[in-house]
């Protein structure tokens, strides 16, 4: 990390770099050993060395979230931390891909201690759940902005993937949607949040091990970033297919029903930040899957299905056209942000 240019004239103990980059990656993000033993080489040298299995295929993804942008400027370094590397492993869980190794590149207006402090342990609370290692990054000075790259590991050609959806499967949801949305709304307007609102904000689950047994059941998959509408239509556009959505069978958690349904609905269809996994089943799946759902303690939910035509067309159990899916596709399937 290079110096502020105008660092030579303030006194030295004012100088806001108080530790060298070496320093702070050593303290921070260099951990004494490795929870993995095909890591060959990890933080320290020019590049990492990572022992890939044969009969794999890795899957890479990476993430980056820009403060003021991704988060709230008053979101607790622990939970951008641990956001960082959430919203990633949420890429390998729509893949089906097991995690493995991470980097991490920083960019930090300034070192400041008790926030490297509170961020590693956000990033390495989740790292340790999923064994997954840091192996190396990037810090750099400048505005805070956080990227992730992970890889994972995936049993050759099984791993989930966009254009996997065929006319008649039926499209499935995980968990609930719109509450990291209402969290957003409410922080946005100055109103008090519910804890359970701003968890699923700021430390988003990440379905990883259902994600690995879905390899096999599901067909296409992706996880919910950027709004089901807007990511859906991206299963439909790579499947080349079509679908109908049911908007009144949308899972909601009980913090989002006390909202006010036209409100909720649209926060469900195009909000964003929830994590859960979309995918699609054939009919003949449908029982291995609801096994599926049970043994992982995670609800799935039915919301539509596949079909040649294409488009998206968002209606109500009367048949009658949703129009806030009308209005979410446009406002938020063309402006995705991420
Ligand atoms: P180089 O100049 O060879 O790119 P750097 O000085 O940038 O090396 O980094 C030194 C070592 O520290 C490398 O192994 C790099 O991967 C690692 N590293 C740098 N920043 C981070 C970080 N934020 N988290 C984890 N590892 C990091
Ligand atoms: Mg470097």
């Amino acid at each position: 990390m290079d110096e502020p240019a105008n660092a030579a004239q303030l006194p030295p103990k004012l100088k806001p770099m108080a530790i060298s980059e070496f320093e702070l990656i050593e303290r921070f993000f260099r951990r004494p050993r490795s929870c993995r033993s095909d890591v060959i080489l990890g933080v320290g040298d020019d590049a990492a060395l990572l022992r890939v299995p044969g009969g794999s295929d890795l899957a890479v993804a990476m993430d980056t979230l820009v403060a003021g942008r991704h988060f709230p400027d008053t979101t607790p370094a622990y939970d951008i931390g641990y956001k960082a590397l959430a919203v990633n492993l949420s890429d390998l869980a729509a893949m089906g891909a097991t995690p493995a190794w991470a980097t991490l590149s920083l960019t930090l207006p300034e070192a400041n201690e008790s926030w490297l402090r509170d961020f590693a342990a956000g990033f390495f609370a989740l790292a340790d759940r999923y064994q997954v290692d840091l192996v190396g990054g990037d810090t750099t000075r400048g505005p805070l902005a956080v990227t992730v790259q992970v890889h994972g590991l995936v049993e050759r050609d099984r791993a989930l993937r966009r254009d996997a959806a065929r006319p008649g499967q039926k499209i499935f949801v995980t968990g609930t949607l719109g509450d990291a949305a209402c969290a957003l709304a409410q922080i946005e307007q100055h109103l008090p949040v519910e804890d359970a609102l701003l968890a699923r904000l700021n430390r988003p689950e990440p379905r990883v091990g259902f994600g690995l047994a879905l390899t096999g059941v599901a067909s296409a998959a992706i996880d919910i970033s950027d709004g089901l509408l807007a990511d859906l239509g991206h299963i439909l556009a790579a499947s080349a297919c079509g679908a109908t959505l049911w908007a009144d069978r949308l899972p909601g958690s009980a913090a989002l029903r006390s909202q006010p349904e036209a409100t909720a609905r649209a926060w469900q269809l195009g909000g964003g930040d929830d994590y859960e996994l979309c995918f699609t089943v054939e009919p003949g799946n449908a029982g291995a899957l609801s096994a599926l759902s049970e043994q992982h303690h995670l609800p799935v939910t039915e919301i539509g299905v596949i079909e040649a035509a294409a488009g998206l067309r968002c209606v109500h159990d009367d048949g009658s056209n949703c129009q806030a899916g009308r209005r979410g596709f446009e406002h938020f399937g063309d402006a995705t942000t991420s």
